[in-house]
């Protein structure tokens, strides 16, 4: 989709910093329509943090341009405006049943998995006891908030003449009322524009519009600096020999640097003193605006719910099957899961999610939830005088074993 800015001519650079990686394979979500902008918000009027890395400087010392300070522009993240938020209902959600697996279907994995680890007999996997399959599902539970973030910032350019919009050609909008859109949905993304009408121009501060600085290499000591050649005392490395008073002396030749003064030009302003103000670029003045930076980011949290031995972390790492996933702007809280646990976590985090973003001034556009069901068999099982457990997850019937009864090596060992 399109970027759109609303009427203005604006200037965007965009960044788009690559897809989310997520279990689901769900992509066609619908886009939201950015309708709802109303009017009522507030402006912060603290918090002036100049981005000096972009070559802009501090503006303490010099304040806010006066016209800003009516229009309530400062530097500073702009809350957006309120919007009622749905009271939960109780949703009927319906959820996939899934297989489980046979005592063949696990005996042939431990066999399979044994063949890849030659110091393992296999008499074991073939031979022992399956004394019970205990099947059950691990529930990976995935919750993503799409948010926008709108924060402005007072930036400088060096001005190089031309048409200035300040706000004498209108009232700058209010940052939410710009319209601005992502290009996908779920897909972070950072947007720069600048506001409409704030334009303002002034003597660079840095080079109090002279256009140059002092030089920092020889501290505006014009024409002279130290020789690095021989640290200033005019000598060279090279020796010659002499004779004063009838005696053999050894002299240092002149520095050839230098020619002996123990001074040279300063290489980095060619002996001027000053050089060009990397602030206005030599220019002598700036243009100041508010720029708009628009974030749009997934906030994602998840959940695995699994009541198992088997550690919780690997069932995020393997296929299973999406059973239920719901996108809506705001989704409500799953209640009606047989396994209560993640009833708790998905109103849990969605509560988290709300709060957050009222606490980073955020607004949310779209949400999605998706419960991930990973099948896993405790097989349980004895051979000869030992037993233990093992358990086999996942769609692709991935292993865990800490204790096979049959190895046949000298000191290899596995955890
Ligand atoms: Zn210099
Ligand atoms: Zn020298
Ligand atoms: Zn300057």
């Amino acid at each position: 989709m399109a970027s759109f800015v609303h009427g203005l001519g604006i200037d965007i650079t965009t960044t788009t910093t690559g897809q989310p990686n997520h279990a689901s394979t769900d992509s066609n979500f619908e886009d939201d329509d950015n309708s709802n902008h109303g009017s009522n918000y507030y402006i912060a009027m603290e918090n002036v943090d100049v981005d000096v890395a972009n070559g802009n400087s501090d503006l303490s010392e010099l304040g806010t341009p006066p016209e800003y300070e009516s229009l309530g522009y400062t530097d500073s993240t702009v809350p957006p405006p309120q919007v009622s938020v749905q009271q939960p209902q109780l949703q009927e959600h319906r959820f996939t049943e899934l297989p489980y697996l046979s005592e063949h279907n696990v005996r042939t994995v431990l066999i399979d998995y044994v063949a890849d680890h030659f110091c393992y007999g296999n008499r074991a996997a073939r031979e022992m006891n399956i004394n019970n399959i205990i099947p059950s599902n691990a529930l990976h539970y995935e919750l993503i908030s799409f948010t926008e973030c709108r924060h402005t910032k007072h930036i400088s350019e060096p001005y190089r003449g031309g048409e200035v919009d300040g706000p004498l050609n209108g009232t700058p909008p209010s940052p939410w009322d710009i319209e601005i859109s992502y290009q996908q949905i779920f897909v972070d993304e950072v947007k720069y524009l600048e506001v409409p009408h704030t334009s303002t121009i002034k003597s660079c501060h840095t080079c109090r519009g002279s256009g140059r600085v002092e030089c920092g290499s020889c501290c505006g000591r014009k024409k002279v600096l130290s020789c690095s050649s021989c640290d200033g005392d005019g000598r060279g490395h090279a020796t010659y020999t002499t004779y004063q008073n009838n005696r053999r002396v050894t002299k240092s030749k002149l520095c050839g640097g230098c020619s002996g003064s123990g001074k040279v030009v300063c290489g980095t302003c060619g002996g001027l003193g000053s050089v060009t103000c990397k602030t206005c670029r030599g220019t002598k003045e700036l243009r100041w605006y508010v720029q708009l930076t628009v974030t749009f980011a997934n906030m994602i949290d998840e959940h695995v719910v699994e009541h198992t031995d088997l550690p919780n972390h690997l069932i995020k790492d393997v296929h299973g099957t999406v059973i239920f996933q719901e996108t809506e702007n705001l989704v409500q809280p799953i209640m009606n899961h047989p396994d209560q646990e993640l009833n708790t976590f998905s109103k849990s985090l969605l509560d988290s999610h709300v709060r957050m973003c009222q606490t980073d001034m955020k607004k949310i556009h779209r949400q999605k939830h998706i419960v991930r069901a990973v099948p896993v068999s405790e097989v349980h099982w004895t051979w000869q005088t030992k037993g233990s457990r093992f358990w086999v997850y996942g769609n692709g019937r991935t292993i865990y074993i800490t204790k096979y009864p049959q190895k046949n090596c000298w000191g290899c060992q596995i955890l």
